[in-house]
């Protein structure tokens, strides 16, 4: 594991349950090399495990995932080395959150019509600080804490998820977008986790509007998923990436997936870095 790196986690700042500290003390835990932070949307929680990152020996790689849709699914774009002390930056990202509470409202209105008894109040006092992300799976956590679903992945099957009774999503920036956003900062451009979204069509558009990378290794990708992308990004001269999309605990089970069990190598870190080197030069 030494040379490896796991290019996608979130944490308290966004979805996660975990602190930035704590996921650079498991990835330190896990052997690995490097470690990104990608929360939705956000990059508060960086400063605080590049701090981590220095005292334990580990490279942390500033990251983003931001989220965008086209034809009515959530498409992830990952941005690496993106100014995440930049004020203007901060904001773009601020005013992309905005959305993401708009589609909690649309969402817990859903839940109150089919007769729930759930409150947007509710949900969003399990989250202290203003500046924190709130998504789907703190809805999950009260749907949970009420006792209509028993699991996450129930409360995702039944309401939250792609063609559950509450899904909602309101109209967001193009992924298109999302990567001219990314490189306009200096950032490196990755689409995340492609075997999720079954439409190769996209990818490949995608890679004509200028992606960087592709993230090849995940969860979500299959093996025959990651045979063909890996294929895609060798054709296309594009950064293979790879990470777990650990997003901390849920009960005693890692969710998504386990720190360090999808990686990359060290060597993707450095194309990543170099590119953006180039870029914020120029
Ligand atoms: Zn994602
Ligand atoms: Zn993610």
């Amino acid at each position: 594991m030494q040379n490896r790196a796991d290019l996608h986690s979130h944490t308290t700042a966004s979805d996660g349950t975990c602190e930035p500290k704590e996921n650079v003390r498991l990835a330190k835990e896990a052997g690995l090399a490097a470690i990104a932070i990608t929360d939705h949307d956000i990059v508060a929680g960086i400063p605080e495990a590049i701090e981590a990152g220095k005292a334990l020996g580990i490279e942390v790689v500033p990251g983003v995932e931001i989220s965008s849709s086209a034809h009515g699914q959530d498409i992830h774009v990952l941005g690496y080395y993106i100014p995440y002390d930049d004020e203007a930056f901060r904001q773009t990202l601020s005013g992309l959150r905005e959305t993401r509470h708009e589609r909690n409202k649309m969402i817990i209105a859903k839940l109150q019509e089919l007769g729930l008894d759930i409150t947007l109040e509710a949900v969003y006092a399990r989250k202290q600080e203003p500046d924190k992300n709130i998504g789907r799976p703190h809805i999950a956590e009260e749907l949970m804490r009420k006792g209509y679903v028993r699991t996450m992945e129930e409360a995702f099957d039944k309401y939250l998820g792609k063609g559950g009774l509450a899904y909602a999503n309101p109209e967001r920036i193009t992924p298109e977008q999302a990567i001219r956003l990314i490189k306009s900062a200096g950032g490196v451009a990755v689409l995340a986790h492609p075997g999720l979204y079954g439409d190769d069509e996209l990818v490949g558009d995608l890679i004509v509007h200028g992606l960087d990378g592709i993230e090849v290794w995940h969860p979500d990708n299959d093996r025959e998923a990651v045979i063909r992308y890996r294929q895609l990004a060798e054709d296309n001269g594009l950064i293979m990436t790879g990470g777990s999309d650990f997003h901390g605990w849920r009960g005693e089970e890692p969710y998504h997936a386990m720190l360090g069990s999808s990686t990359t190598s060290t060597e993707a870190v450095e194309q990543l870095k170099n590119i953006a080197r180039q870029r914020q030069r120029a």
